[in-house]
């Protein structure tokens, strides 16, 4: 493995060995360099050395994951906050949706400057308007990472259920927004500004049609080739089934090639290795499995490696119910501190990744391979699903099952369309069958907040018809 770009050999061990005073192990990518200094003299002079070199020494390791501990402080806030009914669901061009932007730039203020001018902050268009911030990099501020969600929603249902129709969208996505803001507050905690500039982007207008991260690629606020990486959040916090409550979902990472995957899984294993919240079960797949249906389709499509975390369409959504009772916010924090760990390392790492263009098979293997444990995990939840859902939950996981068995070789055109319809199908079973109720497991920690309601709630009221299916978007 590399190392880690920017710091010297020393101050790289002197993070090492802070690091490994907060975190009782190592920083892999060090071991060898560290075998130099074993004795104790030898280590006692590099200790005396590390620490007159750490002020000028960058963001080492060490910096990234005391930060990264506490990167989730204050989202859960943002989050109740902006799905509070006085919001009114957040629709763009609406009372709502001004009330939850003279929420959200003070929180940007503190941030760093406005992207179009270091007072200015909304950047208007025709349709709504987007919100962004920017922490000018270290050595190269003319680099952007830039870290986004959006932030309206649906406003009211057509719908309403027991004299309810706000549609919150607390998971959709106050929770991203929510996330984005917060991982911009846990950047300006660190040190110092990573080497690239990170711009944190809340958009408006998606669930029209992505139509504020839209207008920004076609309008940008910096230039569009100077942006490294663009990393989305579209619904967190979210549980599919219960048996699923810790899987969530890494889409696109392929645009910025194995680097950008294996960071996502170092990320993760940082995050569950940390003791931090809960272990998340992060499955990556390729970029058609968020069907280009969130922010990050224009990033992509202008060539920008790019990263989309989310716990996918489950029961609650666009529902009245998608409100702060459903939200696991045990979960929503680890997403936040393991994006947080993604967002700096690529804003702080050497060279920037290059953007690869998407698969014309549109489908890996490796789907497949991130497919099957989801359906074989679900199959706790059998029980919950219609008798023709459970029909095809077993015969999917069957079929996906004999798929990895035959191995890369085998994998065809064939193969790719069984995978796409399977992920697709397994969430519409999801949404028509199961109850919007919030889904936390058998906590191993106390969550935060008691759930409100559980499976077995039989005045649960059954969900689908509450909200119109042409709602197309996120
Ligand atoms: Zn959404």
């Amino acid at each position: 493995m590399t190392p880690r770009a920017g710091y010297t050999d020393r101050s790289r061990a002197a993070g090492e060995i802070a690091f490994r005073q907060v975190t009782g192990r190592r920083i892999r990518d060090t071991r060898a360099h560290m075998r130099t200094h074993k004795t104790p003299a030898a280590s006692a002079t590099a200790l005396c050395l590390l620490l007159v070199a750490i002020p000028a020494a960058g963001l080492v390791d060490y910096h990234i994951e005391r930060e990264a501990r506490s990167a989730h402080t204050g989202a859960a806030d943002i989050l109740r906050r902006l799905a509070a009914d006085d919001f009114m669901g957040r629709d763009n061009l609406t009372e709502g949706s001004e009330l939850a932007q003279e929420y959200l730039v003070p929180i940007l203020q503190e941030i760093g400057p406005g992207l179009v001018s270091a007072t200015v902050y909304r950047q208007p268009f025709p349709d709504g308007t987007n919100l962004l911030a920017i922490i000018p990099g270290r050595e190269l501020p003319d680099e952007y990472v830039i870290v986004g969600g959006h932030y309206d929603h649906h406003g009211f249902s057509d719908d309403p259920v027991d004299g309810d129709d706000i549609l919150n969208g607390a998971t959709d996505n106050a929770a991203g927004a929510a996330a984005a803001a917060t991982i911009g507050r846990a950047i300006r905690e660190l040190p110092e500004a990573p080497r690239r500039s990170v711009i944190i982007a809340l958009w408006d207008t998606e669930e029209d049609g992505l139509l504020g991260a839209d207008y920004y690629v076609k309008n940008p606020l910096v230039p569009i080739e100077q942006t490294a990486a663009y990393i989305n959040f579209d619904i967190l916090g979210q549980n599919l089934t219960p048996a699923l409550a810790r899987t969530t979902f890494s889409i696109g990472a392929e645009t910025g090639g194995p680097a950008l995957q294996e960071l996502v899984i170092e990320a993760t294993r940082d995050e569950n290795g940390s003791g931090r919240g809960v272990d998340l079960d992060v499955v990556e797949f390729s970029y058609i499995f968020g069907q280009g249906r969130s922010d990050y389709a224009p990033f992509v499509a202008a060539g920008v490696p790019t990263v989309f975390f989310s716990d996918a369409n489950g029961p609650c959504w666009h529902t009245v119910d998608d409100e702060n009772e459903i939200v696991d916010f045990e979960k929503f924090e680890s997403q936040v501190r393991l994006a947080f760990r993604v967002a700096v390392r690529l804003a702080e790492q050497e060279d920037r990744l290059p953007y690869v263009p998407l698969n014309p098979n549109l489908a890996t293997y490796e789907d497949a391979v991130g497919l099957l444990p989801v359906l074989q995990r679900a199959k706790a939840d059998i029980g919950l699903f219609s008798l023709d859902s459970q029909d095809f939950i077993r015969t999917s996981s069957a079929d996906i099952t004999q798929m990895v068995a035959d191995g890369p070789d085998a994998f065809d055109g064939t193969d790719v369309g069984v995978v796409l319809a399977v992920a697709a199908d397994a969430q519409t079973r999801i949404q028509a069958d199961l109850p919007c109720v919030p889904m936390f497991p058998v906590a191993k920690r106390s969550p935060v907040g008691p759930p409100r309601r559980g499976f077995g709630d039989t005045a649960r009221r059954v969900i689908d018809t509450r909200v119109p299916r042409r709602l197309p978007r996120r």
